[in-house]
């Protein structure tokens, strides 16, 4: 089989949420099969299915195990390659659905963020022999203990691009409800203009700024294996859906200052209050919270050189807010700290361009934007292509609209 024929596809859980829409799916899976190219293709749980199941665990225990949610997740999955495979045969064509462990998709036993060590591609090329078009369950794998694990919210994303990197695939097609990547989330502001071409490390940016297009592990998976990803929408004809390509750095990327703006209400800040001003303190808090595969995104450090006591304050994922008090109220005791306090009212918003690198003045602008409209700054990040700023969540959405006004439209 030539291997460059395979096209790894990826149907989010918008684009399978009732059975209209499956059926929609399967005849454009069924289009492209009709091109000549062996399919992979990874769905998504359909519709809200997993915040439904989140929702059912809570009502059931408020501190469920890990190894237990995992699985309950996995099955949303499950019921999205089972009901695509049926709308293709029902359309006449031979599908088969696997799970992540029947693919072989080997994951760490991090449960709920777990990293894929290695995927098994013989079962999966035995089915493409078969002229089977794979429909294989995204977001869950499996560990060395044979525990289901699930690869953190987003994870089909990563499933699909990791399956083309060691399938070989000629192209990652990400179909979503949107037409591509947009100079900011489309629902918070009309004017977002698409973009047709975007490199990995602005994309990389655009995700981990919150941009839940994609997710940005599956970004740096497709930079680290130079795979070309195309998001498109699963509602646009095939025709006119030129979607927008992630690829390396060119020239003309360049050009633009900002290329985005992007809102992130995913975040929570924790705070460790009264720690003592020694070296080494830092290192023991984030070497803990490491170790426990917890990434912290800002840091800010408040010194009060008189008293010889800091404030420590941190953003992570909303998901791991629970996870991080736990670490963070056992190492306040270690350290003698005064108290640990959390705040879910936080947003990041953030600026992107890799043209900042030549743009000067921006961040400055940014700032003045923010304060004219009296929208105070709480934590400053940057990155050489991205400002971000730890802002109310309550404004989050009108920070966009002011920012993506003044530097996008
Ligand atoms: P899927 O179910 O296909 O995985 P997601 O809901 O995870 O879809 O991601 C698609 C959503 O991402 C869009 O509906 C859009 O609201 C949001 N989004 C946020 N930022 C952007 C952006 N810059 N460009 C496009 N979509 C964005
Ligand atoms: N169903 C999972 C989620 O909602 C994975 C995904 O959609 O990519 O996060
Ligand atoms: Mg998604």
């Amino acid at each position: 089989m030539n291997k460059k024929s395979i096209v790894v596809q990826k149907y989010g859980g918008t684009s399978v949420g009732d059975a209209d829409k499956i059926k929609r799916v399967a005849a454009r899976i069924i289009d492209k099969k009709k091109s000549g190219k062996s399919l992979v293709v990874v769905v998504s749980a359909p519709g809200n299915t997993t915040d439904n199941l989140i929702a059912m665990a809570d009502s059931i225990s408020p501190d469920p195990e890990i190894r237990e949610m995992d699985m309950l997740l996995a099955t949303g999955e499950q019921q999205g390659i089972a009901l695509v495979a049926m709308a293709i045969h029902e359309q006449g064509y031979k599908a088969i659905s696997l799970t992540g462990q029947q693919v072989g998709i080997m994951t760490d036993s991090a449960h709920s963020r777990a990293r894929i060590k290695s995927i098994n591609t013989k079962k999966l090329k035995k089915e493409l022999d078969r002229d089977n078009i794979v429909i294989v369950a995204g977001f869950q794998g499996i560990s060395a203990e044979e525990n289901i694990t699930t690869l953190g919210r987003g994870g089909s994303d990563l499933s699909a691009v990791a399956l083309a990197a060691v399938l070989d695939a000629e192209v990652c097609e990400i179909y979503t409800d949107v037409d591509g990547i947009f100079s900011t989330d489309p629902s918070i502001a009309p004017k977002a203009q698409k973009i047709d071409r975007i490199s990995y490390d602005e994309m990389l940016e655009f995700s981990s700024a919150g941009a839940k297009v994609l997710q940005s592990r599956s970004v740096e998976v497709a930079k680290k294996n130079n795979i070309k990803v195309h998001i498109k929408s699963s509602y646009t004809e095939e025709e006119k859906n030129s979607g927008t390509i992630i690829m390396k750095k060119t020239k003309d990327l360049e050009q633009v200052a900002v290329r985005g703006v992007t809102v992130d209400k995913n975040q929570v800040r924790i705070s460790i209050i009264g720690v003592s001003d020694t070296p080494g303190v830092a290192a023991k808090i984030f070497g803990e919270l490491a170790k426990e595969n917890i990434n912290v995104d800002m840091i800010i450090q408040s010194s009060a050189h008189e008293t010889g006591i800091n404030d420590i304050s941190f953003t992570v994922k909303s998901e791991m807010l629970k996870r991080t008090v736990e670490i963070c109220s056992h190492i306040k005791n270690n350290l003698k700290a005064q108290k640990v306090i959390t705040d879910k009212n936080v947003a990041k918003i953030s600026i992107i361009g890799v043209g900042m690198r030549s743009h000067a003045g921006v961040a400055a602008r940014m700032f003045e934007l923010l304060s004219e409209n009296n929208i105070n700054i709480e934590m400053i990040s940057t990155s050489e292509i991205k400002i971000s700023c730890v802002i109310d969540s309550a404004k989050g959405k009108s920070a966009v609209k002011i920012l993506h006004k003044a530097f996008c439209e």
